[in-house]
């Protein structure tokens, strides 16, 4: 195995190194076929059974019912932020936003262009340091539905538990998709990119509910409806083929060790040490309100930003690596996704406690 350092970036972002492995000799070579896994035809047998598997086990992992379609799609989470109220609401229609962050904020942006977006809730006041309760904000009656974030990857906030809506929700997943079990039957849509927590860049997962993929306006182009992909099991076009063949063996992995419950509890063990690190001293504080932290990306300062850079570097030297946070709030941000070592936020807490010290 190779030597590898703890890769603490929000996205791309570790993955299983067995995954690793296991890609890199199929991309040479794919089960010895003598063809590598991305020169093959994306209409061969064995890359549509390659989609057909990572369908399924995402279907499986997530217990999502046949009554919602699973599509891989290009163009980034980013992408979604308009395909959602193309598809969903067109002219004249209104969806509910709750504003929790940078991400929810683009979403907004997007659905403004193409329809009404009402903002039901935002946290920008306090730097978006929390997501909200139910009791906090009142969705538009006239909405079709009521969109958040899951989690605030640069923020370092999560939702703990999902909005309760007569509406139906719609979500972003990208930062926390696969982290924990949810319901999906209150959702009409989540997607999720799967460069954080469920494989390389270049595939956008998105769960649609069946009887939604007719509501698109007829002035939608064709590579924007969901109905498009959907009828064509994801192969209208070329499909990320490589992404898609990852996110399965990611799939496999999760499963191997458990699937989503066991996977929850490791990841809620990895923030506990870290959030217990950042509490017991005045010297590190937490971004995020203590209700609303994530277990994906922890977020904290140092008392000055100087002390932050140099955090950063010295811990970049002890292959502690990734750990700036993003330029629009600076501190510290360490991501640990599913795939993210325990031991690795283990060595993190072992360098703050001597950091501090001799800072
Ligand atoms: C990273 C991220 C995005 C943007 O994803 P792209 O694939 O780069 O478009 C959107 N939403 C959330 C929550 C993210 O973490």
């Amino acid at each position: 195995m190779p030597e590898r350092i703890y890769n603490f970036s929000p996205g791309p972002a570790t993955l299983p190194v067995e995954v690793l492995q296991q890609a890199a000799k199929d991309v040479v070579n794919y089960h010895d076929k003598g063809i590598g896994l991305i020169e093959m035809s994306h209409r061969s047998k064995d890359f549509i059974a390659i989609t057909d598997e990572a369908e399924s086990l995402v279907r499986e992992l997530l217990n999502i019912p046949q009554n919602y379609k699973i599509l891989f799609l290009q163009g980034g989470a980013s992408t979604q932020f308009a395909m959602v109220p193309m598809n969903l609401l067109g002219p004249g229609k209104i969806g509910s936003y709750l504003n929790t962050g940078t991400w929810a904020k683009k979403s907004i942006k997007e659905a403004k262009i193409i329809a009404s977006a009402h903002v039901a809730y935002s946290s920008e006041e306090t730097k978006f340091d929390h997501v909200p309760s139910d009791a906090d904000y009142t969705v538009d009656p006239a909405a079709e539905y009521l969109y958040f974030v899951s989690n605030n990857t640069i923020y370092g906030t999560q939702f703990h538990t999902f909005p309760k809506s007569e509406k139906m929700l719609v979500c972003d997943m990208s930062s926390d998709i696969m982290s924990r079990p949810f319901d999906i039957t209150p959702f009409g849509l989540v997607f999720a990119g799967a460069q954080k927590n469920m494989g390389p860049a270049g595939a956008t997962l998105v769960i649609v509910r069946e009887d939604l993929l007719d509501r698109v306006p007829e002035n939608v182009p064709t590579m924007f409806r969901y109905k498009t992909h959907a009828d064509k099991g994801s192969m209208f076009n070329t499909p990320p083929c490589f992404a898609i063949y990852v996110i399965g063996l990611v799939c496999k992995w999760l499963k191997a060790n458990g699937g989503l419950p066991a996977i929850e509890k490791i990841n809620k063990e990895k923030a506990a040490i870290l959030y217990e690190a950042i509490d017991g001293t005045d010297f590190y504080r937490g971004h995020a309100r203590k209700d609303s932290r994530s277990l994906m990306n922890v977020t904290f300062n140092l008392p000055t930003p100087e002390l932050e850079a140099k955090f950063v570097q010295e811990g970049s030297k002890l292959g502690l690596d990734g750990l700036k946070g993003h330029r629009s709030i600076g501190g510290i941000r360490a991501s640990i996704y599913n795939a993210f070592p325990k031991q690795g936020v283990i060595d993190l807490v072992e360098f703050m406690k001597k950091f501090e010290k001799t800072a």
